[in-house]
């Protein structure tokens, strides 16, 4: 990939889309950052993401809100120039079983994980159609694929992304844009480690407990993805080599949906 392309990675301020970031920034890629977080926080971030001499940017935009994602994306064609290439990555999550799933978790669910992946990949298609050059890559889960008890919104939304992807791939086939997504097992970020805390609470063990648990219990390899191998499979999935790869969901979860 030639340096100097224009990355948006929605939910960029923390976990995988900070990994993402920071492998797109050393391969020479211009970031707009995107998430929820503090000014020290984020003046810490961009200062880390600096010593690769890119462009480094940073907008609120809350992804659960259509109009704000379009905003996302104007702001970026205004300041970079372009979008080249467009990380879907902003996700939440919620437990609970089906009955007692609350109503405003399911709609904040879809939205954030499902409806913002269609809306900021209609505005950026547009500008990567005139360009003739797109990378769409969406963060799905490994519960894309398959389910677990207690996720319905997550589970149902993951599933939805793996679809979008698809469809997003066959539209824009002839084209020098490709859309696909990937699918990761458990990894170490703040929203994993809420669900071990939880864990670790309902059933009166430590975190390093909970920890082994929860990996015993899905991911063969008994070791978390780092944040850093999916951003090394993004940047692949930006390269040349890469060019023919198209509605493909990629597994990178330690064996978890293998068995
Ligand atoms: P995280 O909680 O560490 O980070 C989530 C990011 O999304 C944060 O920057 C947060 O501010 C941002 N965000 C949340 N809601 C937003 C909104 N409405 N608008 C803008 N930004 C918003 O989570 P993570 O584990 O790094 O997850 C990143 C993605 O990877 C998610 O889509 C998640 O579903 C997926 N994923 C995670 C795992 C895992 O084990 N951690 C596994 C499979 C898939």
């Amino acid at each position: 990939m030639d340096k100097g392309k224009n990355a948006i990675i929605t939910g960029s301020t923390s976990g995988i889309g900070y990994g993402i970031a920071t492998v797109l920034a050393k391969a020479g890629c211009n970031i707009m950052l995107n998430g929820f977080t503090d000014q020290a926080t984020l003046e810490r971030l961009k200062k880390e993401l600096s010593v690769y001499n890119t462009k480094i940017s940073f907008n609120g935009a809350d992804i659960s809100k259509a109009s704000e994602v379009q905003t996302l994306i104007e702001k970026t064609v205004e300041e970079f120039g372009s979008v080249d290439i467009l990380v879907n990555n902003a996700g939440i999550q919620h437990v609970d079983k089906v009955e007692s799933f609350p109503d405003s978790s399911w709609d904040a669910i879809i939205a954030t994980n499902l409806s913002s992946c269609f809306h900021s990949i209609k505005h950026a298609l547009p500008i990567m159609r005139k360009q003739n050059w797109g990378r769409i890559i969406n963060i799905a889960s490994a519960h894309g694929l398959v389910a677990s008890e207690g996720k319905i919104a997550y589970v149902s939304a993951k599933h939805g992304v793996c679809g979008l992807t698809k469809v997003v791939a066959l539209e824009t086939a002839k084209d020098n844009i490709t859309c696909n997504a990937i699918c990761p097992g458990w990894v170490l970020t703040p929203l994993v480690k809420e669900q071990i805390e939880e864990n670790a609470k309902a059933k009166n063990i430590s975190i390093a407990e909970a920890e082994i648990e929860l990996l015993d219990e899905k991911q063969p390899s008994h070791k978390f993805v780092q944040s850093d191998q999916i951003g090394d499979l993004v940047l692949f999935l930006c390269s040349e080599a890469a060019s023919q790869m198209k509605g493909s969901i990629i597994s990178i979860d330690g064996g978890w949906v293998a068995r």
